[in-house]
């Protein structure tokens, strides 16, 4: 369905659970009090809500949180929305800590692709910027989707003073295996506004510097705004997400729904309509008449760039990042 600007919306974000195992300084760094798990969608109200979106145009799908794969039963969920008429890619976004006790199930549930949170390779800093002690479960929680060939990305956030000297060791996955590796900018969403956003362009620059004009890699390699280049010798690409220094607004495509059923058509204004009332009525109609207002309704472009601007205040683990 297009929405108020003629933008075409296809791709819909579901946040399954607000809760976390790790600790990340610019999302959850204290841990909340947990949402009540009746207050959250169950699976099934899940699968009617993407069959109504579907109906709508949407055709993928991210399963993301919080922690998915905290969430019992994650991977039925992907098989669920993966039989639902129109829906022609789910994937999954983790910290990849559990992923390797469950990449196998996830791949036969038919996991079209996961994205791996991933913003440093020594554990020490790991713990600094995710307050628990997993570097080791989430590296091989990479294995393991390279061992069942799923299609797989690596998204790294880059701190100044912390982890930004490790954009090369981190873009050199991409190097030694067949994934891409993706610097995302840091939002001003929840505690991502006590840090600094550093440009991409910085990266870019410096990878440039080391490899010379790189070419801009124009196959389909995931859903979003995400800039991918090629790198002499590289089995995979790297990519950028420009949220702050490259906003792409215009080309936007998505809607998010956090774990209690509220639709979100943009990640910087508290607006949102809740369709949980709707989808427990077992009111499929109006939950489809309410998806399309949220969709006609999305607002031209973010205001990260103004502070007083942005109207939403929970934080990215309770929105569904
Ligand atoms: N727990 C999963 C994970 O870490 O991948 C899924 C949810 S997490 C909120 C999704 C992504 O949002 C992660 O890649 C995380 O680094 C990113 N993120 C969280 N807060 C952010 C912020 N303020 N700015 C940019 N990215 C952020
Ligand atoms: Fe958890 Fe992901 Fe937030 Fe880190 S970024 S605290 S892993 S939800």
């Amino acid at each position: 369905m297009l929405d108020g600007q003629g933008r075409t919306i296809d791709y819909m974000r579901i946040s399954i659970t607000d809760r976390c195992n790790l600790r990340c300084r610019y999302c959850m760094p204290d841990g909340i009090s947990w949402i009540p798990m009746e207050q959250i969608l169950t699976y099934e109200e899940l699968e009617k809500l993407v069959r109504e979106a579907a109906k709508l145009g949407i055709s993928k799908v991210k399963v993301t949180g919080g922690e998915p794969l905290v969430r019992k039963g994650c991977p039925s969920l992907v098989g669920m929305l993966k039989q639902v008429p129109g829906i022609d890619q789910v994937t999954l976004t983790t910290n990849g800590v559990y992923l390797s006790k469950y990449a196998k199930e996830l791949k036969d549930s038919g996991l079209d692709a996961v994205n791996v949170s991933l913003d440093t390779l020594n554990p020490k800093r790991f713990f600094e910027i995710t307050g628990r002690d997993d570097l080791e479960s989430v590296l091989e929680g990479i294995e393991a989707a390279l061992q069942y060939q799923i299609p797989l990305k690596i998204n790294v956030v880059l701190q100044r003073g912390l982890n930004e000297t490790e954009w090369m060791d981190l873009a050199s996955l991409a190097k030694e295996n067949k994934l891409d590796v993706r610097f995302i900018e840091m939002m001003p969403i929840g505690y991502g506004k006590k840090y600094e956003s550093i440009p991409n362009e910085e990266i870019l620059q410096q990878l440039e510097r080391e490899y010379g004009t790189l070419k801009k890699d124009t196959r389909v390699h995931g859903n979003g705004p995400a800039i991918y280049y090629q790198v002499p010798g590289y089995k995979g690409s790297i990519g950028f997400i420009s949220a702050m220094h490259g906003k792409f607004c215009q080309y936007c495509n998505r809607i998010r729904v956090t774990s209690t059923g509220d639709i979100k058509s943009c990640l910087c204004f508290e607006d949102q309509i809740s369709v949980k009332d709707a989808l427990r009525a077992n009111n499929l109609q109006e939950v489809g008449r309410r998806l399309a207002l949220a969709i006609r309704n999305k607002p031209v472009a973010h205001r990260f760039e103004d502070h007083e601007m942005i109207t939403e205040q929970r934080k990215m683990s309770s929105i569904g990042g």
